[in-house]
């Protein structure tokens, strides 16, 4: 049977785990893109993305080097609503095509089922990319706990990163499957590898293992 190759859309709140099971499958051969990834190459010098935002706000939005000043960016867009928009105009179309493409590559691979690992899979339109939709799932208090720890901020702002975040319940309604990733990283590598298993029967493909 000659399918094309399943691509899974990974999901999840802000440290839910995303990363930590992109790595997981990728450790059974599994190869993914990275929509956060793709957002910062669209923007690398020479892009036509970042030649349109500096033309709109110049020079104060480049490092010496050339590079974007993300910091000095997302102040500008922050409290100007209409700015954000013209920022999304420009760069979301471009990491649209960029993602369509590497996931097109992955379709005419030889994987068995490819990721496309994305925090804003359900808001950006791109879970319409993918054949099914894996949401990692903690309770939020883990959320802010593994916030707090990895990116090194008070509790008080890891919960206004998860409070502005798309509710958890939304996002699990929205799911075909589900990692629930509460627990330690040996009851995610389980996880991951069941999944592994029904993605590979998807595929049409032999379990490996
Ligand atoms: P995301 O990519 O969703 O933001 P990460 O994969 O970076 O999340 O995980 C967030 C943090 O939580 C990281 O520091 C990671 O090492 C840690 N972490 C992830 N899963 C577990 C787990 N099951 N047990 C303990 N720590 C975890």
């Amino acid at each position: 049977m000659a399918s094309k190759t399943p691509i899974i859309g990974v999901t999840g709140g802000i440290a839910s785990g995303k990363s930590t099971v992109a790595r997981a499958f990728a450790r059974l051969g599994i190869p993914w893109v990275d929509a956060d990834d793709t957002a910062r190459e669209v923007v690398e010098p020479g892009e036509p993305a970042l030649a349109e935002i500096a033309a709109r706000y110049g020079q104060r939005v480049l490092q010496a080097d050339g590079r974007l000043d993300r910091r000095a960016l997302r102040e500008i867009v922050f409290a100007a609503p209409e700015e954000r928009r013209w920022l999304e105009s420009v760069t979301h179309p471009r990491i649209r095509e960029r993602l369509v493409e590497r996931l097109a590559a992955f379709r005419r691979g030889e994987a068995p089922y490819a990721l496309l690992v994305s925090p804003l899979l359900f808001e950006s339109g791109q879970a319409a990319l993918v054949d099914r939709r894996l949401v990692i799932d903690v309770p939020e208090s883990v959320q802010i706990a593994r916030t707090a720890r990895r990116d090194d901020v008070d509790e008080a702002q890891a919960r206004a990163i998860v409070a502005a975040q798309m509710p958890r319940e939304e996002r699990l309604q929205r799911a075909d499957d589900v990692i629930d990733n509460a627990g330690d990283e040996a009851g995610l590598a389980e996880q991951v590898a069941a999944l592994d298993r029904r993605y590979r029967a998807l595929a049409g493909l032999p379990g490996s293992r």
